[in-house]
Formats: structure tokens, C-alpha cells, sequence
């Protein structure tokens, strides 16, 4: 008999306020879906603890990550980052993000988002864990700052180019790919998605943002994983079946930094 398929949200803020109200039916359709490992990521101390609960009671299926966002350089004074540590040395953080540059919104405290990233990527490293890589129009900065400082991880919801995404992998990070993929006008995404080996891929919703065709403009959830690996697999004109478990070997190497075979 076939098995399941079985799919990966790699980055879910389903701890957010748009979750409060529906969370229980959200996790429901999400396993009717198939969709069996989620990696939830919080921006805030108090939602990284409420996390730490959440996740222990289903350590199967989810893993926690919390970072200080970018767009949160300005709130980051020292009592948000010594509780920032401690959190990250904490067992039943699995990654840390996200974390990284946004020149999109802000320009003027770009001096400061790299000292935040940087510095966050040194405790990273410290414990041992992953990084999950924000990066909106800036991308040479975020490029240049991982060579320096090497790490392992993600750049997620990626919106280089091909030729960017390649050099990312060079370093040996993963690329995730999201509901973006699945828009007409998504060129770059589709042809980055394409370009790169199969052991890179990995698929997220980034939701309650960005849900995907054909469900967009209305709240994403991680039950919409399928819809973008259909996707996926189609630009890449890959077997499905294949691409999902590549997809689900990928996500525990993010986690353990370790590949099995
Ligand atoms: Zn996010």
C-alpha cells in the first residue's frame, strides 16, 4: 500500500495573534493535510515561552525558533538580549530566527540590523543551532555577512536571484520556498527553485502571510504546504513523490545538521 505523503512547513507564525481564535482547527487541517513537521517561529520572549509549551506537547511534529526580527533593531536594548541568550540556550529552542536584513522598510538603522544579525549568528553558532535567514533588499549584505560568519541554516522565503541562490548553497545553507512561488509574477523565485540541487529545497508557509494560489489574499496556514510543493515540483519537473521525502531528509538535516546516507 502507498504511503502518505507527508510535507514540511519550515516556517510558521502560527503562535501569532491571527491563530488565537481557530489554533486547534488550524493544527487539524494541517494533519488531514499531511502536513506532519512544522518549525513554528516566534519574535517575541513571551511567545518563545508560550512556544515552549505548545511545542512540548507534540515534540513530533513541531520545533520552535525564535530570533529578534530585523525590523525589531530599534527594541533590541540589553535586557531583550540577554533574555534573547537565555532563550537561545534553551533545550527546546531549535533554531534561531528569524533573523537578518531588512532594507525594505528601513534604511536609516542599517548599522544596527547588522550588528543585531551578526551577533545573533555568533550565539548561533555558540549553541549549536541553526539559523533561519530573513533578507528583503538586501541580499549582498546578507550574503556577505554569512560568508564571514558561517553558520549553518535557511534563507527563508528566498527572492534572489538564480545566480545569488546558487552561492547560498555553495555555503551549504537551505533555500525555502513559499506561497510567493506559486504567484504568475514570480519569476525569479520559480527560476532559483529551479537551479538549485535538490538537497537545498525546502518548502514553508511563512503564514498567516503570502497564501497561495489558489487560495491568495486570504490567511495562510500550513495546511497550504501542498499547493506550494505541487508547485515546486512542477517548476523543477520533478516526481512528486520524490521531491517530498528529499524535502522531508532536508528539513531534519536543517535541524540536526547531520544527513542521513
Ligand atoms: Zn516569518
Amino acid at each position: 500500500m502507498d504511503k502518505k505523503k507527508t510535507y514540511v512547513d519550515s516556517h510558521a507564525h502560527i503562535l501569532s495573534e491571527e491563530f488565537q481564535a481557530d489554533l486547534s482547527e488550524v493544527e487539524q487541517r494541517a494533519a488531514d493535510a499531511g502536513v506532519e513537521k512544522i518549525l513554528l517561529v516566534t519574535t517575541s520572549a513571551s511567545e518563545a515561552y508560550r512556544g515552549m509549551e505548545f511545542c512540548g506537547k507534540n515534540p513530533e511534529r513541531y520545533a520552535l525558533a525564535y530570533g529578534i526580527h530585523p525590523e525589531d533593531a530599534d527594541l533590541a536594548d540589553e535586557k531583550v538580549w540577554d533574555e534573547f541568550v537565555r532563550i537561545a540556550h534553551d533545550e527546546r529552542i531549535a533554531a534561531i530566527g528569524e533573523i537578518g536584513l531588512d532594507f525594505y522598510w528601513r534604511k536609516d538603522n542599517r548599522d544596527k540590523q547588522i550588528d543585531l544579525f551578526i551577533r545573533q549568528i555568533e550565539i548561533a553558532k555558540e549553541v549549536n543551532k541553526p539559523i533561519l535567514v530573513h533578507s528583503r533588499d538586501a541580499i549582498q549584505d546578507t550574503y556577505d555577512i554569512m560568508k564571514e560568519h558561517r553558520c549553518r541554516g535557511v534563507m527563508h522565503c528566498y527572492s534572489g536571484s538564480p545566480e545569488m541562490a546558487l552561492e547560498f548553497t555553495k555555503l551549504g545553507y537551505l533555500l525555502a520556498f513559499g506561497g510567493a512561488l506559486t504567484f504568475k509574477n514570480s519569476k525569479r523565485a520559480k527560476e532559483s527553485a529551479a537551479a538549485i540541487k535538490q538537497e537545498y529545497l525546502l518548502t514553508e508557509t511563512d503564514c498567516p502571510y503570502m497564501a497561495p494560489v489558489p487560495v491568495r489574499g486570504t490567511r495562510n496556514e500550513p495546511a497550504n504546504i501542498p499547493y506550494i510543493e505541487k508547485e515546486l515540483a512542477a517548476v523543477r519537473g520533478e516526481d512528486a513523490d520524490v521531491l517530498a521525502s528529499a524535502i522531508i531528509d532536508n528539513y531534519a538535516y536543517l535541524l540536526t545538521g547531520v544527513r542521513n546516507g
